[in-house]
């Protein structure tokens, strides 16, 4: 039981830390940074806002990754294949992850 609870804690942490930096998502090649319930972040792999930026990258249209720090995250609504609450965090109104829609 005490691993358990000290798991859930390891994931809030980590959910805590990613809202404060601020990560993207972009393929090495690709010239657009996503969100990462992004649909057209592909093969994309985390970075820091600010090294996107820097690289000369610039924000999806569909995802707009500018808009993530405004927009209130929350967990997504739906339900995995075991019958436990999905733990992705979405920014989509209708608070459901890609997966979810
Ligand atoms: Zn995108
Ligand atoms: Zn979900």
């Amino acid at each position: 039981m005490k691993k358990l609870i000290f798991i859930t804690l390891c994931i809030s942490f980590g959910f805590g830390f990613k809202a404060v930096s601020q990560t993207v998502y972009s393929s090495p090649k690709g010239e657009k940074y996503h969100t990462a319930d992004c649909r057209l972040s592909g093969e994309a792999a985390p970075l820091k806002l600010a090294e996107a930026k820097k690289a000369g990258k610039t924000a999806c249209e569909v995802c707009k990754p500018n808009e993530l720090g405004k927009a209130k995250l929350n967990q997504c609504t739906g339900k995995t294949a075991d019958g436990t609450r999905c733990k992705r965090m979405t920014a989509n109104t209708n608070k459901k992850c890609f997966q979810h829609q």
